[in-house]
């Protein structure tokens, strides 16, 4: 007597719930289940995680019968099918204070690429005024540089902060690569 074929998913809670993270079921249809689901009814856990005011999310599906669900909650560990646990072997979830640290650190970097970017954008309108200087040394009394040096100077500061600027895109793929861990 074999069980239909279904959908077995796994919900994975914005917070444990004591010491639940996860919910595992099985529907024959997953969309009206998830909305029963998201008031509060269909499982006993998700009545009281819902009652405790935690969000949770779906995380990943399989497809498969009852047999395969009853498969899945005897391995047990939930948190390590959870994409949204990340890939860790033990206990998911970046602990509470590298979150912190990693939220403060992007959004410091975040802070610095938007200096950056003014930088350049002053950048961008010295080297306007540079053009319009007209390159007539020795008109005034003390010496000022010549069109032709200003250039430069313009040119290395526009060269220089490209350089940094790449330089900080290579750290940020690196830290997006390592989820932001420091
Ligand atoms: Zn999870």
């Amino acid at each position: 007597m074999g069980s239909p074929q279904g959908t077995v998913y796994l919900l994975h809670f914005d917070r444990p719930y004591e010491h639940a993270r996860h919910y595992t079921g099985w529907t024959t249809d997953l969309d009206s289940r998830l909305a029963e689901h998201a008031t509060g009814r269909g499982a006993r856990l998700l009545e009281v995680v819902s009652a405790a005011g935690i969000g949770w999310e779906l995380a990943r599906t399989w497809p498969g019968t009852r047999a395969r669900e009853r498969q899945l909650k005897r391995q047990g560990g939930a948190s390590r099918h959870c994409p949204m646990c990340g890939v860790k072997p033990r206990n998911g979830g970046l602990s509470v204070q590298v979150q912190a640290v990693n939220r403060q650190a992007q959004r410091k970097y975040a802070e610095f690429i938007g200096a950056l970017d003014f930088v350049r954008e002053v950048l961008t309108e010295a080297g306007k005024l540079v053009k319009k200087h007209n390159g007539k040394p020795g008109d005034a009394a003390w010496s000022i540089p010549d069109r032709d040096e200003l250039e430069a100077a313009h040119k290395k500061a526009v060269d220089d902060l490209q350089a940094l600027r790449s330089s900080a895109k290579k750290y940020e793929k690196e830290l997006v690569s390592r989820t932001w861990r420091v």
